[in-house]
C-alpha cells in the first residue's frame, strides 16, 4: 500500500490528492480481485460437486458434514412428494390435476405453505434437478468433462425424466398454464376437450339451460365465447350431440382391441449421446448469452472432448426412446359398458375423438373434413352440423 512517510496523508496538496486517488484505485481493485478469487473458487468448488450454498430444488435439501461442509441429499418429506408428482403426470394426470391433488392434500408448497400453482408443479417435473443436478444462475453445473455434476441421488431415472419432457412439449399444446379461464362448470362430462366450436374454434363446455315456467333445465354443449367475440355460438343439446358420437364411434370400434400407449426407454448409448447434445446445447448457449464460466482454452478442450465422444457414440448401434403400442385384451365395447363417465372420456380421448359443431351451413367445415379418410362421420342436429373423426381404425 502507499503511504506517507508519516502516515498522514495530506489530500490538500497535488501530490497527496494524487496518492488518495491511487489508494483508492487500489483498494478497489483489490476488492474486484477478491471477489473474483472467491468467485472463482466457488465456481471450482461447484464443478466438483460440492454445494456452496444458494436456493436448493424442490426435494433437495443441504446437510452440514462433520468437517463443516455441506452434502446435498433427497429431502424425505419432499422427495415423497416430488416422487408422487412423478407416478401421476406418467399416469397420464394433467398438470392441474396434480396441482388440485397437492392442494386437496394440503402439501405444503416449495416455499412452505400457500398453495400450489400450475406453473410451480410444471416447473418441477420439468427441472433437470430431478436427475439430482444442481443449477447456477439458471443453468445446469457441469464438472471439468462438461458434463453435468452428480450432486445427489435422482428422483427420477433418466426414462422417466425423458417421459416428462416428452409429455410437457405434448402438453404444451393442449393444456394451458397460468391463468386459465374459469369453467362454467367443474365436474367432467363425456366430451370435455373433444368438442370444439365451428365458429370461433374454442372448446365446447357443458351448461345447464334453464328453460321458462317450471320445466327442467336442459344440459346443452356451448363454446364459453358467447360474451365475447363468438357470434355464432352453436348451443346443442347435450344427449343428442353424445349420442350422435357414442354411435358413430363405439358402433365402429366396439369389436376392435384396446391398445395402450406404453414408454420405451432408450438404450445406453441414445441415453448418453441424449445427455451429450443436452450438454453441448447448454455450453453453445450460455457462450453466446456470455454467461459461461471459463475461458477459451476450457471452453474449446471441453467441446473437443464431448464431440469427440459424440462421434464414438454416433458410431454404435442406439435405440431412441420411442411410445410404442401395447395390445390390453379388451376391446372398446368391452371397457365402454365397465366404464364410468370419466373412463368413457378416456376412452373417446384414446380414439382421437375430435368433433366440431356448426351452428348452420353458413360455417365453414374444419379443414381436415375436406381431406379424405374413413373414421369419420356427420350429422344434423336441428340447424347445427356436426363433423366428427376418431383416429383408430376398426378391426
Ligand atoms: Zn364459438
Amino acid at each position: 500500500m502507499v503511504a506517507t512517510s508519516d502516515n498522514v496523508l495530506d489530500s490538500t496538496t497535488p501530490t497527496g490528492m494524487m496518492l488518495a486517488y491511487v489508494m483508492s484505485i487500489c483498494a478497489e481493485w483489490e476488492r474486484v480481485m477478491a471477489s473474483q478469487r472467491s468467485a472463482d473458487m466457488r465456481a471450482k468448488a461447484r464443478r466438483e460437486g460440492r454445494y456452496v450454498g444458494g436456493q436448493l430444488a424442490y426435494g433437495y435439501r443441504a446437510v452440514r458434514q462433520p468437517d463443516r461442509s455441506f452434502l446435498v441429499e433427497a429431502d424425505p418429506e419432499q422427495a415423497k412428494v416430488v416422487r408422487a408428482m412423478i407416478a401421476w403426470r406418467l399416469d397420464g394426470w394433467s398438470i392441474g390435476r396434480i396441482r388440485r391433488e397437492l392442494n386437496d392434500r394440503q402439501v405444503p408448497t416449495p416455499r412452505g405453505g400457500g398453495f400450489w400453482q400450475q406453473n410451480s408443479v410444471n416447473r418441477i417435473l420439468t427441472s433437470p434437478t430431478l436427475l439430482g443436478y444442481t443449477m447456477h444462475q439458471g443453468r445446469v453445473v457441469c464438472g471439468e468433462d462438461g458434463m453435468p455434476v452428480q450432486f445427489a441421488e435422482p428422483l427420477a431415472t433418466d426414462e422417466e425424466y425423458k417421459a416428462l419432457l416428452t409429455m410437457a412439449d405434448e402438453s404444451k399444446k393442449t393444456e394451458f398454464y397460468g391463468n386459465r379461464p374459469k369453467k362454467p362448470v367443474t365436474e367432467t362430462y363425456l366430451l370435455k376437450d373433444l368438442a370444439r366450436c365451428g365458429n370461433c374454434g374454442e372448446r365446447l363446455y357443458r351448461y345447464s339451460r334453464t328453460r321458462p315456467g317450471n320445466r327442467p333445465d336442459e344440459p346443452i354443449y356451448r363454446c364459453a365465447k358467447h360474451r365475447k367475440n363468438c357470434d355464432k355460438v352453436p348451443e346443442i343439446l347435450l344427449p343428442k350431440l353424445e349420442r350422435v358420437v357414442i354411435e358413430a364411434v363405439m358402433g365402429d370400434l366396439d369389436d376392435t382391441e384396446v391398445f395402450a400407449k406404453e414408454f420405451v426407454p432408450a438404450n445406453d448409448v441414445a441415453d448418453r449421446l441424449v445427455k451429450i447434445n443436452r450438454a453441448i446445447d447448454q455450453h453453445r448457449g450460455d457462450r453466446a448469452a456470455g454467461v459461461w464460466d471459463g475461458d477459451d482454452e476450457r471452453f474449446r478442450q471441453i467441446m473437443t472432448r464431448l464431440i469427440d465422444e459424440r462421434k464414438r457414440l454416433e458410431a454404435l448401434p442406439q435405440t431412441q426412446a420411442h411410445w410404442r403400442n401395447v395390445p390390453t385384451g379388451t376391446t372398446y365395447g368391452q371397457r365402454w359398458a365397465e366404464a364410468d363417465l370419466e373412463g368413457r372420456r378416456e376412452l373417446l380421448a384414446l380414439a382421437g375423438v375430435e368433433l366440431v359443431v356448426c351452428a348452420n351451413e353458413n360455417v365453414p367445415a374444419p379443414n381436415w373434413w375436406k381431406e379424405a379418410g374413413p373414421n369419420r362421420a356427420q350429422a344434423k342436429i336441428h340447424s347445427r352440423l356436426v363433423y366428427l373423426r376418431w383416429a383408430i381404425d376398426s378391426v
